[in-house]
Parts: C-alpha cells; structure tokens; sequence
C-alpha cells in the first residue's frame, strides 16, 4: 500500500504528462477529488482521488511546507 500525502500548493510530479508536454502539476484544493492546474498549459481539472494518486510520480512539497509529516521520503 502507497500512502501519498498532498496538500494544497504542492507540485505533483506526473508519471504521464499532459498534452501540453507539462507533467507537473499545482494542488489547489483537497478532499475526496483533488483540484490541480497543469503547470504548462494553466488548465485546471478536477481529478478522482484515488485515480490521481495512482498517477503521481514525485510530490514537491508546495510554499506553505509540511506541517505534520505523515510520511518521510
Ligand atoms: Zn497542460
């Protein structure tokens, strides 16, 4: 089991880029979906959880940092 923890201003690092070439991607709200904007083209979509995660490469931690730390790495 992958425990992904992600907070609002983190950029998520995506397995698969998105058409635009970009495969980043801006937190911008959390909950059971996840609000992001591409980092390439600003296109923002509203994405499943759960079906995010899975595609989720690398967290880098956003401007406002960790506040607990739920998982190290
Ligand atoms: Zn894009």
């Amino acid at each position: 089991m992958r425990i992904v923890s992600v907070s609002v201003g983190d950029v998520l690092e995506m397995k698969k880029p998105h058409p635009c070439g970009s495969n980043r991607l801006k937190v911008l709200r959390v909950g059971s979906d996840l609000r992001v904007v591409c980092e390439g083209c600003g296109r923002d979509m509203t994405v499943p959880r759960e079906k995010l995660e899975r595609s989720i490469k690398k967290v880098h931690p956003g401007d406002a940092g960790r506040v607990s730390g739920t998982n190290g790495n």
